[in-house]
Formats: structure tokens, C-alpha cells, sequence
């Protein structure tokens, strides 16, 4: 089992997940974050920090729980590590609950600043 960051997060990163997780696994992209699931504990914090509700057990995510692991399995191993919150976009509130946001494109694949 691990945790996955998913849809809802994409636009939305105010990064109040990254500074709670013990072993550092998210990873920074332009507008959207990923675990490891690789490295993620399964200790499940991360979860409640997460407003946009994004943060999901691959358990809880029936169907669709293979496509979001293979999204942040791939985007964790090219975008750097996170582990300091930094400024949330203007414009989060706005894409908060906006559906289907990746697979309308809306998620960069540009990597973020990390720290
Ligand atoms: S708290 Fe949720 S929406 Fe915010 S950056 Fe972390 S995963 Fe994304
Ligand atoms: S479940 Fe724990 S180990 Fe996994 S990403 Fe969240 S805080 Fe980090």
C-alpha cells in the first residue's frame, strides 16, 4: 500500500503536505505534486494536511488507483524532492473541485523548484 497524490491537487499546491511526511517522499512539479511509492511509509499524516482532499490510499482509489500510481511513480523519479511548503498559486481556490484536470491537460510536466 501507499499514498497517492491525485487529481484535485493540480493547480491546488499549496504544499501543506510536504513538511509532515517523516521520510521525504514528495516530489515537486510545476503545478502538482507526487509521492514515491517507493519510499512513502503508509503512515497516512500526509492525508489530513491535505485541504483539496488529493491525498488518497491507493486502497481508496479503486479503478483508478493504477493510473495515479504509474503518475506519481513516474513524475517522483525526474522532479525534485520537497520537504519546505512554499507559495500557494493566486489562483488555487479557483481550481479547488474543478474534475478531470489531468486528463484535460492541465498538469505540467515542467518540474518545480524543489527544497
Ligand atoms: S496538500 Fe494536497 S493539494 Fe496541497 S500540495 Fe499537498 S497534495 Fe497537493
Ligand atoms: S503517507 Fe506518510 S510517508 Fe507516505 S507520503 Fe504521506 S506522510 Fe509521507
Amino acid at each position: 500500500m501507499t499514498y497517492l497524490v491525485t487529481d484535485n491537487c493540480i493547480k491546488c499546491k499549496n504544499m501543506d503536505c510536504v513538511e509532515v511526511c517523516p521520510v521525504d517522499c514528495f516530489y515537486e512539479g510545476e503545478n502538482f505534486l507526487v509521492i514515491n511509492p517507493d519510499e512513502c511509509i503508509d503512515c497516512g499524516v500526509c492525508e489530513p494536511e491535505c485541504g483539496p482532499g488529493a491525498i488518497l490510499a491507493d486502497s481508496a482509489l479503486g479503478a483508478e488507483a493504477e493510473k495515479w500510481h504509474n503518475i506519481n511513480m513516474k513524475y517522483s523519479l525526474i522532479w525534485p524532492v520537497i520537504t519546505e511548503k512554499g507559495e500557494a498559486p493566486a489562483d488555487a481556490d479557483e481550481w479547488d473541485g474543478v474534475p478531470n484536470k489531468y486528463d484535460s491537460g492541465l498538469m505540467s510536466e515542467l518540474p518545480g523548484k524543489g527544497t
